[in-house]
């Protein structure tokens, strides 16, 4: 009998010994057999993806929510961080658009290695995503009017300006001037490509000058800053649009926060950097929602050819 009193001592889930009156009341559970018994490599993991926490306001809700409102936070308009083929697909028309210039790839041409050699780190990407690089070119109707909307994919590479990008920009300038069509530049990118060095800032240069051949042309061209915006991009044609716009909320700049604050050994302003920032100081032209980003666009070519 004393031995009975001692399991069921055990077998309450409070962790407590019952006393008095509590003792005598029937249980709902009981263990019988002490600790967890499931092994690790039986547990179920929640399915990654389905739901989605937003960073700023903690809400959650699923990602096919999310998705229906393209990303955006629909509690507190946070922007959360999308790829290429997700802006095609809310942007275009019916999803309807021709990819450009999908074939061009990178190459190691220095021989580079950091932490790993710069052809295994894109052989890995490659294998991993259908990303062949981090911008791609695309053409078609936005609320009826015809763009060319080069847009960066931060999974590769964060971003990061190379040949590759340089050169789809440069066809896509061409591309523009040939059928006469206004240009969109979606960036999002840590900057500069490391591993390809100088070829890599070649590129500011290239880009730059390719720009003034569309201004020559008459044709708009439109650089959309998202979250994050920084290094050899906002230092070279992120900046240099016929107008700059930005995403809510969105991190852009050229060295980072930590670094400037290192080197002013300053505390920064809040919002330092942010979009509504560098609308207040003059940077941007204005800020649009995600949400009214298509009409947006149409009404600026509309505005831009009369
Ligand atoms: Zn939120």
């Amino acid at each position: 009998m004393k031995k009975e009193r001692e399991e069921d001592f055990e077998a309450n889930l409070t962790g407590e010994g019952m006393q008095g009156e509590d003792a005598n009341k029937p249980r709902w559970f009981k263990r019988i057999r002490k600790g967890i018994l499931t092994s690790t490599a039986d547990k179920k993991e929640t399915q990654e993806g389905l739901w989605n926490k937003c960073p700023e306001c903690n809400y959650i809700c699923t990602t096919t929510e999310l998705s229906e409102n393209l990303y955006v936070c629909p509690k507190c308009n946070y922007h959360h961080r999308i790829g290429s083929l997700d802006y095609y697909d809310f942007l275009f028309d019916n999803k309807e658009y021709t990819e450009l210039f999908d074939q061009i790839r990178s190459k190691d041409a220095l021989g580079f290695t950091d932490l790993k050699p710069y052809q295994k780190r894109l052989d890995e990407i490659h294998a991993k995503t259908d990303l062949k690089d981090s911008m791609r070119v695309a053409t078609g109707k936005v609320d009826g009017e015809g763009y060319v909307i080069a847009c960066m994919d931060f999974e590769f590479i964060g971003g990061s300006l190379g040949s590759v990008m340089g050169e789809k920009f440069s066809r896509a300038v061409d591309y523009c001037i040939e059928h006469k069509l206004p240009y969109l530049v979606i960036s999002k990118s840590g900057g500069a490509r490391m591993m390809e060095s100088a070829f890599s800032l070649m590129q500011l240069a290239k880009t730059s000058g390719k720009l003034s051949q569309l201004s020559d042309a008459g044709l708009p061209y439109i650089s959309l800053l998202t979250d994050p915006t920084f290094g050899g991009i906002s230092a070279s044609f992120g900046m240099l649009g016929d107008l700059n716009i930005a995403e809510p909320g969105a991190l852009i700049g050229f060295a980072g926060p930590r670094v400037i604050k290192e080197t002013i050994k300053k505390d920064l302003p809040e919002g330092f950097q942010r979009s509504e920032f560098l609308l207040e100081h003059g940077f941007l032209d204005f800020i649009v929602d995600r949400k009214n980003l298509k009409q947006k666009l149409a009404q600026l070519s509309i505005h831009f050819r009369s």
